[in-house]
């Protein structure tokens, strides 16, 4: 009889104790903080070619949950920027062109808006002008990407609490003679148009923006240093400085540019950069245990290759030395060719798969429960 209740007891404290991991296990698949990086332009031979190129081991290599994206738009096979863009940030599919609009042109509520009404901190980081597509998409809402000062001025009404990147000339020499800086003070933001500080002299501010070029933020190779990565180490540091869970949107904006030129050593210098602010992504979440971080691309730009290089023998007889890769370009445009997706941290298994570019969004709101009404 006593063996009998002991056993029972027993059974008891390890159904228990099994209900309890189960719980355990479903909150740890809550992401309380989500970092999605944006390589623009950039497809798997752009990312390959950090494993080539990177004198270190690639932060890509630390991931282990991969995904596929279909990245056409609402109207055409090939995504432009701003269709990319608004499908992550807006969950629908648009027309080439279009910031926070759907096919229609009505606005569509963008992840900023969506977990600002939870009191997620949020933040928008880009090595081009803050106002170019792939950051307008996350707190902008136009039928037209080219619309730079209405993007500026959305940006200083918007409920982002973080910002860094170019395009200065936007908000403070402007057709309207409006003043954004002075705007953006009066909204709480201390901005800076100089260089990054450390956290500890922004960490008392409110809202942090810099606007540290005319337009977009200089190339690698023209000496912008480690600004993504900074930047990006930064905005981690100010938005989860209250413990409230933050959304933060850091984008590597120029490989597409390196793209569209057929420049490889432009387009490999942005990747490796690129992929040291990925790093400081991954550091965070391997520390913290409660942040999500999503690394993708908009669409592939170029039609990027790693081909084994042409040369020619004595006699002028052309082949492919397989020791020696010799990059190469199909167009100066952008490519309709499935785009990767690479996932670390809680709910980062639902990344795996293959689907639609808007899917990332309606990932992004189930592993967060940003978008529940609880
Ligand atoms: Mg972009
Ligand atoms: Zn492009």
């Amino acid at each position: 009889m006593k063996i009998k209740r002991i056993v029972l007891v027993c059974l008891v404290i390890v159904l228990y104790g099994c209900k309890a991991l189960k719980n355990a296990n479903k909150e740890a698949n809550i992401a309380k903080n989500v970092i999605l990086l944006i390589s623009d332009g950039t497809g798997l031979s752009q990312v390959s070619s950090a494993f080539y190129f990177k004198e270190s081991s690639p932060n890509y290599s630390r991931f282990k949950n991969i995904g596929l994206i279909n990245t056409s738009s609402s109207r055409e096979d090939v995504t432009d920027s701003a269709a990319g863009a608004t499908a992550f940030a807006c969950g629908v599919k648009t027309y080439n062109g279009a910031i926070g609009v759907a096919d229609d042109s009505t606005e569509v509520r963008n992840l900023v808006e969506i977990s600002s009404m939870k009191k997620i901190n949020t933040g928008m980081i880009a090595t081009s002008s803050i106002t170019h597509a792939t950051p307008a998409s996350f707190y902008a809402h136009t039928p037209n990407r080219g619309s730079a000062e209405i993007i500026a001025s959305h940006l200083a009404q918007s409920e982002v609490d973080f910002f860094a990147g170019g395009g200065l000339q936007f908000f403070n020499n402007r057709k309207d003679g409006r003043n954004l800086l002075h705007e953006l003070t009066e909204n709480q933001f201390k901005i800076d148009t100089t260089s990054l500080n450390d956290f500890s002299t922004i960490k008392s501010s409110e809202k942090v923006g810099y606007l540290l070029a005319k337009d977009a933020m200089p190339t690698v190779t023209k000496g912008r240093g480690d600004f993504l990565s900074k930047a990006t180490e930064i905005a981690i540091q100010f938005l989860s400085k209250d413990n409230s869970g933050f959304f933060l949107m850091s984008e590597g904006s120029q490989i597409d540019w390196g793209g569209h030129e057929n420049n490889a050593p432009y387009l490999v210098s942005e990747l490796i950069d690129f992929d040291d602010a990925v790093g400081k992504a991954l550091d965070y979440a391997e520390k913290e245990g409660n942040t999500l971080v999503i690394v993708t691309s908009d669409h592939e730009t170029g039609g990027f290759t790693l081909a084994a290089k042409k040369k020619k023998t004595e006699d002028g007889e052309a082949y492919s030395d397989y020791s020696e890769i010799g990059m190469t370009f199909s167009t100066t445009g952008h490519s309709a060719t499935l785009i990767p997706v690479f996932a670390y941290g809680p709910g980062s298994e639902e990344f795996a798969g293959v689907y639609e570019n808007t899917n990332i969004f309606e990932k992004i709101l189930k592993v967060t429960k940003w978008g529940s009404l609880e």
